[in-house]
């Protein structure tokens, strides 16, 4: 028998569905008067758009109040400094805030409040429970602590009672000796980085019985954790499960994982509202279709979001997990819509590609996309590496991973196979997209 209960929060995780979409609504109501009375920009947009909060009478009603995104967060923090007119508290109620600068290079504040933090770090101790850590681990955070949302989780870890090691991101070298030192059992980074590690690790002589005792390693920021033959590949290399995290700076750390089970990402609900839409349209697609993820924040009160399109693409199931869980679960993140590319017409997604390259045990598993223009058309070239024990003549296995890669895509991409070793490998987030066409 476990000492140990098997959910965090029983009464929410395992919560009815109606009754859960009922304790939401409860929830967005008080949000929309919030941001009305509170914000300028959400008064301002919101009257523009015709809405008052008291137009909502079911969740559905949330599709009558107008879009945000990332741009307007920029835009709002420039317009009226230094926190962005979304701002719903005075500056004294804001405790802590993290900072992400995304593509354009201007860094953008995620502010908090005390209550808002307390938020946070209980759903990320939700998470670890959710993915099995208890009192009994010892944890290895070795996410960037410098301003970044990720870096809090740990407090989530303490709050589970786990042995909590502050590495943050440091050289694999002394990462490799904290976990030989102190035998971490949980620790989370990109996947990418997991599977650099790992081979670093052995290609350095580590035995991975005797001088480690990772049982879990969690993951976020890329799609690989959820593609079950990366996740493979990486649980093989390290003999330890894996578990994909999606985390957003502007809510949360991280505001979905995977249980013990491994089938989905749970989802936050009683935080946040999930909207999963056709980016091009707007309209809401189908459970179990791709779309892009729209999300309206439930609890926040220094900077609500509403309606915030996030430009990752995902699809999402209601069905119960065998957890006993009752939360919406994302199938994980498929890509970006800015790393959607556009090939003949066709949406091609790069962990597709991934998912092609990371199952056929005669590559390596790295891999690169590199598009090109020819006439006018885009046209893509998958770079793999063929693993140490193919030697010779090669055209029958690009052939073979070109079939496959058409099957999944609908287009045929030029494979080029490459020396084992021949690629740059990836220390923090992979750069698996080269786009050479001239804008
Ligand atoms: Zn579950």
């Amino acid at each position: 028998m476990n000492k140990y209960k098997p959910y965090w929060d029983p009464e929410i995780e395992t919560m009815p569905r109606e009754k859960m979409k009922a304790f939401q609504l409860d929830l967005l109501k008080q949000t929309l008067e919030l941001c009305y009375n509170k914000s300028p920009y959400y008064r301002r947009t919101f009257d523009e758009a015709g809405v008052k909060p008291e137009d909502l009478k079911s969740l559905e009603d949330i599709k009558k109040f107008p879009v945000i995104d990332k741009k307007v967060l920029r835009e709002r923090q420039q317009e009226a400094p230094d926190f962005g007119d979304l701002v719903c508290v005075p500056e004294e109620e804001i405790v802590y805030i993290s900072v992400s600068s995304g593509s354009t290079g201007v860094p953008t504040a995620s502010p908090f409040t005390a209550s808002d933090f307390e938020d946070f770090q209980d759903f990320e101790a939700r998470l670890f429970w959710s993915s099995g850590m208890r009192p009994t681990d010892r944890y290895c955070h070795a996410l960037n602590f410098t301003l970044f949302v990720g870096g809090p989780d740990v407090i989530g870890a303490q709050k589970v009672g786990a042995l909590c090691i502050w590495a943050g991101a440091i050289p694999s070298e002394r990462l490799l000796a904290i976990f030989k030192q102190w035998k971490p059992t949980v620790t989370w980074t990109t996947p990418s980085y997991a599977w650099y590690l790992g081979e670093t690790a052995r290609l350095q002589g580590f035995d991975f019985e005797k001088d480690f005792n990772l049982k879990k390693i969690l993951v976020a920021g890329e799609p690989g954790g959820s593609i079950p033959e990366t996740r493979e590949q990486i649980e093989a290399l390290w003999g330890a499960d894996l578990y994909d995290y999606y985390g957003l700076s502007d809510i949360f750390g991280a505001c979905a994982g995977m249980c013990e089970k491994k089938d989905g990402l749970h989802w936050a609900e009683d935080h946040i509202l999930v909207e999963v839409v056709n980016p091009d349209t707007g309209e809401e697609v189908p459970e179990g279709q791709r779309g892009e993820m729209v999300l309206t924040s439930l609890k926040k009160k220094a900077r609500p979001l509403v309606r915030f399109r996030t430009g990752d693409i995902v699809s999402y199931t209601t069905e119960p997990c065998p957890c006993g869980r009752t939360s919406l679960r994302l199938h994980g993140v498929h890509g970006r819509l800015d790393d959607m590319l556009i090939i003949s017409g066709v949406n091609v997604f790069p962990s597709d590609i991934e998912t092609v390259v990371r199952k056929n045990s005669d590559l390596t598993g790295e891999y690169r996309i590199v598009v090109t223009e020819e006439m006018h058309l885009a046209k893509i070239t998958v770079e793999a590496e063929h693993a140490p024990h193919i030697t010779g003549d090669t055209t029958r296995l690009a052939q073979k991973i070109q079939k496959e890669c058409q099957s999944i895509l609908g287009i045929r991409p030029n494979i080029k196979l490459l020396e084992p070793g021949a690629l740059p490998r990836a220390t923090h987030k992979a750069q698996r997209v080269l786009d050479m066409r001239k804008r």
